[in-house]
């Protein structure tokens, strides 16, 4: 991995492990460890999403998405585990939020589309099941969930 000098007349590329730039020589162990932690953040997401630790991995997502406004994949992420953790409405935001930075985003569309059907799911019956029903538990473990969490990142 190369990164470019953060220094604004400089930008001259290093190699991700040098202490200092090989052109301007200003320190660059502090600005590296900035720049790669949303990364190791939204890693880390991944692995508890991985347990099925869903409360830990949108927190991680949701860092990720503050210190990363515009990244889609980390917003994503985070729309999955608030999928996952039931929190329809935050899920919702998160993914048209990815579609108004990128109107065509795949993911998102599934997303919107799988909450959409779980709100036609529970609202076509003709009366709602009482609170703590098992009639109201519905299997929605596997294949809804968009698939984001299940893929590695690719950068
Ligand atoms: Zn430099």
């Amino acid at each position: 991995m190369r990164i470019p000098c953060p220094t604004s007349t400089c930008f001259a590329e290093n190699d991700v492990e040098a202490e200092v730039c090989g052109r301007c020589g200003v320190a660059l162990r502090q600005y590296v460890r900035l720049l790669v932690y949303p990364y190791q953040l939204f890693n880390q997401g991944l692995q508890q999403a991985r347990a099925d630790n869903f409360a830990r991995a949108r927190d991680l997502f949701a860092a990720v998405v503050y210190w990363c406004p515009q990244d889609k994949i980390a917003r994503n992420a985070l729309a999955a585990a608030c999928f996952e953790l039931k929190d329809l409405a935050e899920a919702t935001q998160q993914w048209e939020a990815v579609l108004s930075l990128s109107a065509t985003d795949v993911m998102a569309k599934q997303g919107l589309a799988a909450i959409a059907a779980l709100q036609t799911a529970s609202t076509s019956g003709s009366k709602p099941p009482p609170k703590n029903s098992p009639a109201k538990k519905r299997p929605q473990k596997s294949g809804r969930t968009p698939g984001i969490l299940k893929r590695k990142r690719r950068r």
